[in-house]
């Protein structure tokens, strides 16, 4: 190819995707506990609203999404004209990004934080800002000082990819208050369904102009293969985030079937309480035997080794067991691994291979 074609500034920057591996080569009865999916799948209703879909597939789908906005904002009490539906909340990171950052402007995120958004940053030609942890905890005053006049958009997902933590209302609100008044504060919900009671930041979205929430069907709702995620925020943001959406940038199968999996709370209840008891009992089960984790309010936990050697040798003793977990070392934490919380069996499993490592 001629040296005259290249891409953008900045795209060479961003490293291929190298996670998601989905099965260990060899190996029968392989667990995959390396993506935080929820072990139940989606609500039943789903199943069927995704088989229903078929009789309609040589119909464009909706383009305004209403039938899925409304039925967000039925079940979370929110104004459906400010919800926006796209592919994963991945492509609400990206829609934020086109929208409101581009060359010589920085998107702010932490250390640990979750990688969509220095891609995403870099994909626009913005400047990525990685603002240092305190022990794997977010520290809203780093955050506060890396932001500069050039600042748009600040990122902050509670709780956190991968570490699990969460920080408070109060330090959220000290955040969204500090900022700069050209950024935008966007909090990423993709495991707040797991955190009880927590609203997600819509309190701060409803108090403030300069704070958007984005949440997923992929973690709790267990539809990660499905691709629906959504955001929500002040109307003049999700007006500009919806002239760059495509008008068709959602199939009637995602948007049907995500429609009947948010009008199914039960199911989504019953996840949360069993991952509360499976994520406890695995955390302590680790501690016995002297892997620690941080207090995770998500679907995963975030066990610490002594070294990278520790983990990377944990990590290739637990694929012989069949069990697939996730290195960390891209988020910085080369001496950690993250480990999905599954049903009760894969819980024991893995504590039971990662006792017989120690
Ligand atoms: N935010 C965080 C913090 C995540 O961990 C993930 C998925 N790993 C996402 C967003 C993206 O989720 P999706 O695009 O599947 O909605």
């Amino acid at each position: 190819m001629s040296d005259a074609i290249r891409p953008q500034p900045g795209i060479l920057d961003i490293a291929l995707y190298e996670g998601g591996k989905s099965h260990v080569a060899g190996i029968q009865n392989a667990l995959k506990l390396s993506s935080n999916e929820n072990p139940f799948g989606p609500s039943p209703k789903a199943k069927e609203a995704f088989l229903r879909s078929v009789h309609t597939l040589h119909r464009y789908p909706s383009t305004d999404h209403a039938g899925l906005r409304h039925a967000i904002a039925e079940v979370h009490g929110l104004d459906p004209t400010r919800v926006i539906c796209g592919v994963g909340s991945d492509e609400i990171i990206t829609f934020l990004c086109q929208a409101y950052a581009g060359p010589h402007t920085d998107v702010v995120f932490t250390e640990h934080g979750f990688l969509m958004y220095r891609i995403s940053a870099l994909a626009v030609g913005a400047n990525p800002v990685e603002v240092p942890e305190r022990e794997r905890t977010t520290d809203v005053d780093a955050i506060l000082a890396a932001c500069t006049p050039h600042t748009r958009l600040v990122f902050l997902a509670n709780p956190n990819n991968p570490t699990g933590t969460m920080i408070g209302q109060a330090d959220l609100a000290r955040l969204a208050a500090g900022l700069p008044a050209q950024a935008i504060l966007v909090l990423d919900g993709a495991y707040a369904e797991y955190v009880p009671g927590y609203d997600a930041g819509l309190a701060l979205i409803e108090e403030r102009g300069n704070v958007v929430m984005t949440r997923t069907f992929s973690k709790i709702y267990g539809l990660g293969g499905l691709r629906v995620g959504w955001g929500y925020g002040p109307k003049a943001i999700i007006d500009v985030l919806n002239r760059i959406r495509g008008p068709f940038n959602l199939s009637t199968t995602q948007l049907e079937t995500a429609e009947a999996a948010v009008r199914d709370q039960d199911h989504i209840a019953r996840c949360r309480a069993d991952n509360a008891r499976w994520r406890i009992w695995l955390a302590e089960a680790l501690a016995e035997i002297g892997v620690p984790s941080d207090t995770s309010m998500a679907n995963f936990i975030l066990a610490r080794f002594s070294d990278t050697e520790e983990a990377e040798a944990c990590d290739l003793h637990l694929q012989t067991q069949g069990l697939i977990v996730r290195r960390v070392a891209g988020y910085k934490l080369p001496h950690c691994l993250r480990i999905t919380i599954g049903d009760e069996a894969s819980c024991r499993r893995v504590a039971h291979a990662i006792s017989q490592f120690k």
